[in-house]
């Protein structure tokens, strides 16, 4: 049978889809899904009302990932197959890197953030927290036990190009870089955490602070990217860190023409980190010497993500049930077939 490390192993870059269900208003509107997703690696994109020959969808249009998660997988279940496998990474020194990528809408924040149920989030549900848990359970372990690692999380925010604390009221942050290239985010909050309870209270201030004082929080929250890093320390000294992003959504780009002149400025913003991440996970693959980091602040501010022998990155792309998600699709094949 497989052990992690084949996991890890296998998996330097990890992609997968995972589609969410209809949401009431979609059945009550009998919307239709046009996605399907045949078996436990591939994404099927077919003609509305389409009775799908599960027999045949490999004549369909078909996009192949390393797992393709149905409408019926639970966030525990997500998490066993992207992030886990990452947790061992930080553990043996690596850089772990998760995202959440797709439209607004298609399950990025109920992925990473945690289930909703009516307008509270349940953030213990989500794969930030699974993460910590894992994190946690892995620190009693004899062999990590006497490294005497210490445990820190931040929360952050890059929206427009600028960096919030979302643990330090939304404080403006300024980024720098060293002669050597090292990147830091200056003055950002690392608290302690002791265990997951603290953990998920950091994440309920960060996720408080992320949509208050908004006067439209979705619309705010759905153009930004939402960083949450897990760090070990040991005796000081960076030891590994997980960063789990919530990317911006990506419809922007596509409706650019429509939109404001800030949408549109947003939108182009979006679009250009979203490119660079592409850029840098292109590098990541190729062991190339040169990551073009400095392309968007996201790609930034994760510079040491995408450096370095031991990084790893899985990237988890939600789906609704439109044509729209086709686009995301590519993307995701792009990264993946870049990252091989
Ligand atoms: P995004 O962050 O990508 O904009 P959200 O995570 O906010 O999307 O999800 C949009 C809505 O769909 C929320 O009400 C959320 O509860 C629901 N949802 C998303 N994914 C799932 C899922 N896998 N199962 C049940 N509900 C989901
Ligand atoms: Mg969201």
């Amino acid at each position: 049978p497989l052990t992690t490390a084949d996991l890890i192993e296998e998996h330097r870059i990890c992609v997968c889809v995972r589609k969410r269900p209809l949401n009431k208003k979609e059945l009550s509107m009998k919307d239709l899904d046009v996605i399907t997703i045949p078996s436990k690696d591939v994404v099927m994109v077919h003609e509305p009302k389409q009775k799908v020959d599960l027999t045949r969808y490999l004549e369909n249009q078909t996009f192949r990932f390393d797992y393709a998660f149905d409408d019926s997988t639970t966030n525990e279940m997500v998490y066993r197959f992207t992030a886990r496998p990452l947790v061992e990474t930080i553990f043996e020194r690596g850089m772990a890197t998760c995202f959440a990528y797709g439209q607004t809408g298609s399950g990025k924040t109920h992925t990473m953030g945690g289930d909703f149920s009516g307008k509270n989030q349940d953030c213990s549900k989500g794969i930030y927290a699974l993460a910590a848990r894992d994190v946690f359970l892995m620190l009693k372990k004899p062999s990590y036990k006497k490294l005497d690692l210490q445990v820190y999380a931040t929360f952050f925010e890059i929206y427009s190009g600028k960096v919030f604390d979302l643990l330090n009221r939304k404080a403006k942050l300024r980024v720098l870089e060293d002669g050597k290239q090292q990147v830091q985010v200056v003055g950002l909050q690392e608290k302690e955490v002791k265990c997951t309870e603290d953990v998920l209270k950091l994440i309920e201030v960060g996720n408080s602070c992320r949509t208050s004082g908004q006067t439209s929080a979705n619309a705010h929250s759905s153009r930004s990217h939402a960083v949450f890093q897990i760090i070990l320390r040991r005796k000081g000294k960076m030891h590994g860190k997980f960063s789990l992003i919530d990317l911006a959504g990506n419809e922007r780009g596509a409706d650019t023409s429509s939109a404001d002149r800030q949408t549109r400025l947003e939108g182009a913003e979006i679009n250009k980190s979203l490119l660079a991440l592409k850029e840098c996970i292109r590098a990541l693959g190729r062991n190339k010497p040169h990551t073009p980091f400095r392309a968007s602040k996201l790609t930034q501010v994760l510079r040491d993500s995408f450096i370095g022998e031991n990084s790893r990155t899985c990237m988890i792309n939600t789906c609704e049930i439109n044509l729209n998600d086709i686009f995301s699709f590519f993307f995701s094949r792009l990264v993946k077939e870049f990252g091989i």
